[in-house]
Formats: C-alpha cells, structure tokens, sequence
C-alpha cells in the first residue's frame, strides 16, 4: 500500500507541475525585478541577473552572464534534450523604458496589486514574460523532464535603446544560442476584452525595420536684400512637396494577408468585409480600397514602406541666404525590402540630382521574416483551441524592433508572450500605469509550459 501511495505521487507530480508553487515564485521574483529598476538608460540590468541567477543556482543549473557594458549583463542556460532536434529558444529582455513626466498612479518601481491587476513599470514590457520563460525552464527541470530539443532561457539588455546586450552576445558567445532553430520572445500576446475574455492571439512573425535617411541641399549663400534662383531652402521645399505626392506602394505579404484574413473574423461587419477584400486581393490594390484604407492609418502602414520627414533644418541667420539645408527622413521598412532599394526610391522620388540623400547609422534590421506555418505557428493553434477556442491566432507584423529582428536570419523567431493583457492596456506597455490582470499570471505559466512541451518535442518539417 505504502509503495502503491508513494508510487502513485511520483507519477502525478511527473505529470502535473505544481503550478500553486510557481505562481508564488513568479509574484515574487516579478516584485524583484521591478524593484530592480533596470531604466535603461542606464539599464543596470546587471541587478536583474543577479536575482534571476540566483533562482537558477538554486536549481544547480549552469548558466553564463556577461557584461556587456559597466552594470550591464546578460545571463544564458540551457537545459539539455535528447538532441533529437535543433534547440528552442526562449527569449526575453530585462531593461524597462523610463517613466520621466508620466503621472503613475501607483509607484511605477513596485509591484502594486490593486483590483485584479498588477502595476509596475515592466511587468508586461518585458518582465512578465522573462519570469513566465523562466518558470517554465525551473519546472522542466525540477520534473526531470527531457524534451527531444534543448531548450535555451536567455535574458538581454539594453533592447530598448539599440539591442547593445543582443549584439554583444552574438559576437562574443554565439554558441550559446546559435544552434536554436526557433524560438520565442515578445511581440504578440493573447488579448481580451475588458471582461478578460480572450478575443485574439497575436503573434509576431515579422517586424519592419528602422532607418534615417539625412536629405542635404547645398546653396550660394549671400546678402538676403539680393536674392538669387539657387535657394536652398526653396529648392529642398519643392523636392519635398513633389516627395509628398508620389503616391504610396500597397503590396501584402504572407504575414499581412493572413492577418487582415484572421483579423476579419473579429471585427465588426463592415470592417470585417473590408478585411477579407484586401486578403484576397491580388496584384495592386484598387482606387476604391486604397480610398477606404485612408480611414484606417494603421492597417495601411502594414502594407507599406512608410518614409516621412521628421526633422527640418536650414539657414545660418535671419538675413542670409541659406547656405544648406537639412531634412531626416525616417523610415519603417517591409521585411521583404533593402535599406538600398529605399535610399534608391527615396532619390528618384525627390527628383532633383542637388539633394544628397545619405543613410545614418542603423538603428535596427528587420532580418526577414519567420514563417506564419511551422513548428510554433502550429503549437500555438492547438493549444489556443484548448485553451481559448473562440479566439483566432493571428500572425502581426510589427511595426517596431524587438531583438528578434537580430536572429531571424538564422533562427526562425516569434513574437509571443502567455500572459494575456487587455486590448485596452495595450498603450501602457511604454506608458502610464503599466499592468497585467493576476488572472493570467496561473492561466500563462500553464500554457507556456505546454507550449514549450509541444514545440520541444516536435520537428518543425
Ligand atoms: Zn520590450
């Protein structure tokens, strides 16, 4: 009797983690690293090492960090598999962006829970998900369990302010992530409505990449009581106004034509309809459409390279003729388009030979674009028809950076965290009053786990 009892323990905790336990750790190792106050800048992300370390040494589990700046680290582990196939990748950055001239109404460096919600600066950009990953790893390891991939948990700095810690740690320690062949990082989430039910799950295949272009026109300067017809300011004006009326190149992509098919299941009729038009949609778009896609700016800046002028500057004093003058243009590229194609179509839509169009330096490569089929593409279908199944999985293509935009050449990334958020919260993320309901704390932990299951155990052909 007594070995049946005990045999019948072993097998129940093999089988079902103790996610009571984890949702404890998770509150409080979350409450630490908000704590932390890894601003960047400066960052001091080597504070949130320190206390995610500390859970791994714990475990006796290996791990590297690394400074890549002074205070500033990053920390990789690996679990082993059977080496079956090529390891998962479970990414997550531990910097927070500052809260100068936002009006909290909690203090933003605490966790405060306060009506079915957490607040804190971080808790969902990107904190939430860097506990949630590693949760999941700690209970694959304390239930012994081997997955045919290996599965990689690492934590980057300084992604909010130009991917320092994940460029320092391609260069200085490839082998340590290199070898994953997908893997998992922010950018989508599911997201409820504001009773927290699940309508959607958004998940990240792509991302646009960002670019500054500096336009310069030189002119004959000279006393402002003599004009003459080589006026610099004039002359960048009338490229710029011909630049404003090129009108925009539409084109779909994989990633976009099944967003607007999966997006129009939840949105109301009319929109709705609009939808599935522009996902079935071949060739250009149409005079019709393209005028209904004005009403929506950012379903159109989904289609398009968008390259617009930001900054302006010219002339040396108020009765000189300018001798330069200088524009920035910022664009957000398509993943299926080079820096050098757009420095090309932003010169010949200038039309005028005088203006030297020079790219600044690269702030961030959109390396492509993941498959919206495979592996984890899958995974997350099935699991969210258990999980939530009135709620489509729908593929976004990001309009900003994450660090995934360094390895999607290589490793096949997505944009995904478990914890569910508010459709409604969805600015708080860089804003006020950050948060995450406490209802999706238990609820992500138990996908993840699942979902780190399934992907660690299945071949992405
Ligand atoms: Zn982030």
């Amino acid at each position: 009797m007594a070995i049946l009892s005990l045999l019948f323990v072993f097998v129940v905790s093999a089988q079902t983690p103790n996610f009571n336990e984890t949702e404890v750790t998770f509150r409080q190792t979350l409450t630490d690293l908000v704590k932390a106050k890894t601003v960047n800048r400066p960052g001091n992300e080597a504070r949130a090492v320190k206390i995610l370390a500390a859970r791994l040494k714990k475990e006796k589990i290996p791990y590297l960090t690394m400074d890549f700046d002074k205070n500033r680290s990053n920390l990789v582990a690996r679990l082993k598999g059977t080496g079956e196939l090529k390891p998962l990748l479970l990414l997550a950055h531990t910097d927070v962006v500052g809260v100068d001239k936002q009006n909290w109404t909690y203090p933003p460096h605490q966790v405060t829970a306060k009506d079915g919600f957490l607040y804190g600066r971080g808790v969902v950009d990107d904190l939430g998900m860097a506990v949630a990953n590693l949760e999941v790893f700690l209970l694959l390891k304390k239930n012994k369990i081997k997955l045919k991939r290996d599965i990689i948990l690492a934590f980057t700095g300084d992604e909010e302010s130009g991917g320092a810690g994940m460029r320092a740690l391609l260069k200085e320690h490839p082998d340590w992530i290199s070898d994953a062949e997908v893997g998992l990082n922010e950018g989508g989430s599911p997201v409820t409505d504001d009773k927290e039910n699940v309508r959607y799950i958004g998940m990240a295949t792509a991302e646009k990449s960002y670019q500054d272009f500096t336009l310069t026109v030189e002119g004959a300067t000279g006393h402002s009581s003599i004009p003459h017809g080589d006026n610099a300011i004039f002359v960048m004006a009338q490229a710029l106004d011909r630049y404003s009326k090129i009108p925009p190149e539409f084109r779909l992509l994989p990633v976009t034509r099944e967003y607007f098919r999966q997006r129009a299941k939840i949105e109301e009729p009319e929109l709705a309809k609009f939808m599935e038009t522009i996902a079935e949609s071949r060739g250009a778009l149409n005079k019709k459409n393209i005028a209904t896609l004005e009403k929506y700016p950012i379903l159109k800046a989904l289609l398009m390279t968008t390259c617009i002028p930001t900054m302006v500057s010219g002339g040396s004093r108020v009765n000189a003729l300018p001798p330069v003058t200088t524009v920035n243009i910022n664009c957000r590229i398509l993943p299926d388009e080079s820096i050098d194609a757009v420095q090309k179509r932003i010169e010949e839509n200038l039309g005028d030979a005088r203006i030297a169009v020079k790219k600044e330096g690269k702030f961030n490569l959109g390396d492509g674009a993941s498959p919206i089929e495979g592996v984890v593409p899958s995974a997350l279908k099935k699991l969210s028809a258990k999980y939530w199944p009135k709620a489509p999985v729908i593929p976004v293509l990001l309009p900003g950076a994450t660090d995934s935009s360094y390895l999607r050449g290589t490793i096949h990334m997505y944009g995904f965290s478990p914890l569910y958020r508010l459709e409604q919260d969805i600015g708080r993320a860089h804003g006020v009053d950050e948060r995450i309901p406490e209802k999706a704390i238990r609820r992500g932990i138990e996908f993840m786990y699942e979902l780190v299951m399934e992907i660690g155990n299945t071949s992405d052909k």
